[in-house]
């Protein structure tokens, strides 16, 4: 008999491999042992998981909480309160949308005090490779940047895209390091020309939109980038990547030996282009969302395990910014809140539509994510020596999300009024609840900085 802090029993424990009943053993904020069945434990305090499912907290590497400087629009306090009550124990933040963009060692610096007086979840913090920043790529790889993310295409915020040379500059910079750089892959001459033209005939209307960003907007980047990482012998992470066509041109690429990984978004499998015509402006993104076909060939390379990491590009913004595209398009903010709904859109259109499984589930928002980092098997694994990152799920709950739901700054999202089934139920960060019965139980300040790959200190 195991004695412990916290034992929770009477769990379906599911890991990247494995599901089956049982409970977790906690002590000082990491996980002592798993345990299979029921046995009885010496523990301070007991929690009857109700036969629940309980999986390693998600990893998510995907968000933007605008803090400092657009705080007004989302912010660590908040954003990571959303994330607690969807299931996250770890969020790496982007460098873009906050003011400054974390570009060098000072905007680093202010975003780490941010996130240390607000946050509740653990967070990492990603740096930004752009067109006039490579003098401050090595200040920001010591000041402990998760990895360098880089724009092909202009970003609608002050973050200056990079051309085939600085992403090549980049990509051979962060190999040196032992990093790797991120693009958001959409060819900008492209995507320029067939915006431009569409405007000129007067076209402002929803599906303008992904006319203007078609598949072979974002293939063309994608082969760009495979080919620089290729030839540098650098690490490429392709962010939110929307069609099957570009998880194909990665799969084939890293055939070939290039080190490369693919991220798609909970929106790009939940949502089709027929629902930015439905629903507006919430569900503008970039890339644009798919024809309903084409979310279906996603889903199969996610069903076939071609997809390393689904991360949540949680992009918030004032509601007025989404008004603003009501009559033109064009002029909405393009970004989709939806970090707090990840778990529940990939339970109801994956686990539950599509039968996928409760394992690679796991291995996508959780395992993956945190070897991206390389911060597994610390975070995203349900393993002795893990931190206690948990997340209880009820899989058969099903509601309606309502705005009030939501605990970001502005709480609205192309999900809210979708019907949802899986509801998070509580949610520990290294032993502790963050998150129990709808309500946040953390303080402000709880969430630790992680950082990221390369330095001496993780090995
Ligand atoms: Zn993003």
């Amino acid at each position: 008999m195991l004695s412990a802090e916290l034992y929770i029993r009477n769990a379906q424990i599911v890991t990247e491999t494995d599901t089956f009943r049982g409970g977790v053993l906690v002590e000082n904020g990491r996980i002592v042992a798993l345990v299979e069945g029921e046995p009885e434990h010496g523990a301070s305090e007991t929690f009857d998981a109700g036969g629940m499912l309980l999986l390693p907290g998600l990893v998510d590497a995907h968000v933007h909480f605008s803090e400092p400087g657009r705080t007004h629009w989302e912010g660590f306090l908040t954003g990571t309160q959303a994330a607690a009550a969807g299931g996250i124990t770890t969020v790496v933040e982007m460098p873009l949308n906050a003011s400054p963009p974390t570009v060098n060692a000072e905007a680093l610096l202010l975003k780490q005090q941010a996130a240390a007086r607000s946050a509740l979840v653990d967070y990492a913090l990603w740096g930004g490779l752009v067109d006039d920043n490579r003098a401050d790529l090595a200040d920001l790889q010591a000041g402990g940047v998760a990895g360098f993310k880089a724009f092909m295409c202009a970003s609608s915020t002050d973050f200056p895209r990079v051309d085939d040379v600085i992403l090549q500059v980049g990509l051979i910079r962060a190999r040196e390091f032992g990093s790797f750089v991120a693009v958001h892959a959409e060819d900008e001459e492209m995507s320029q020309k067939l915006m431009a033209e569409l405007r000129d005939r007067g076209r402002t209307d929803r599906r303008a939109w992904g006319e203007a960003r078609p598949p072979e907007v974002e293939l063309s980047a994608i082969r760009a980038a495979l080919a620089l990482t290729g030839r540098t012998g650098s690490r490429l992470h392709v962010v939110h990547v929307s069609t099957a066509e570009g998880i194909d041109l990665i799969s084939n690429a890293k055939a070939e030996g290039v080190r490369v990984t693919a991220e798609t978004c909970p929106h790009y499998l939940f949502f089709s282009e027929e629902d930015l015509v439905r629903i507006g402006p919430e569900a503008k993104c970039a890339p644009p969302l798919r024809s309903p076909e084409r979310v279906e060939a996603l889903w199969d390379r996610v069903l076939a395990g071609a997809v390393d990491v689904i991360g949540s590009d949680h992009s918030p913004c004032l509601r007025e910014e989404k008004e603003a595209g009501c009559e033109d398009i064009f002029k909405a903010w393009g970004g989709i809140s939806g970090l707090q709904s990840t778990l529940p859109a990939l339970i109801t259109a994956g686990v539950a539509r599509r039968g996928l499984a409760w394992t690679d589930l796991v291995r996508m928002i959780s395992a993956n994510p945190a070897r991206l980092f390389g911060l597994y098997p610390r975070k995203g694994a349900l393993a002795a020596g893990s931190d206690a990152d948990l997340t209880l799920v009820d899989p058969d709950a099903v509601s309606v999300l309502r705005s009030e739901d939501l605990f970001y700054k502005n709480p609205h999202s192309a999900y809210v009024g979708q019907e949802m089934r899986g509801r998070v139920l509580r949610t520990w960060v290294r032993g502790r609840a963050v998150y129990a019965d709808r309500r946040i139980v953390a303080e402000p300040g709880f969430g630790q900085l992680l950082r990221g790959p390369g330095l001496p200190e993780n090995g």
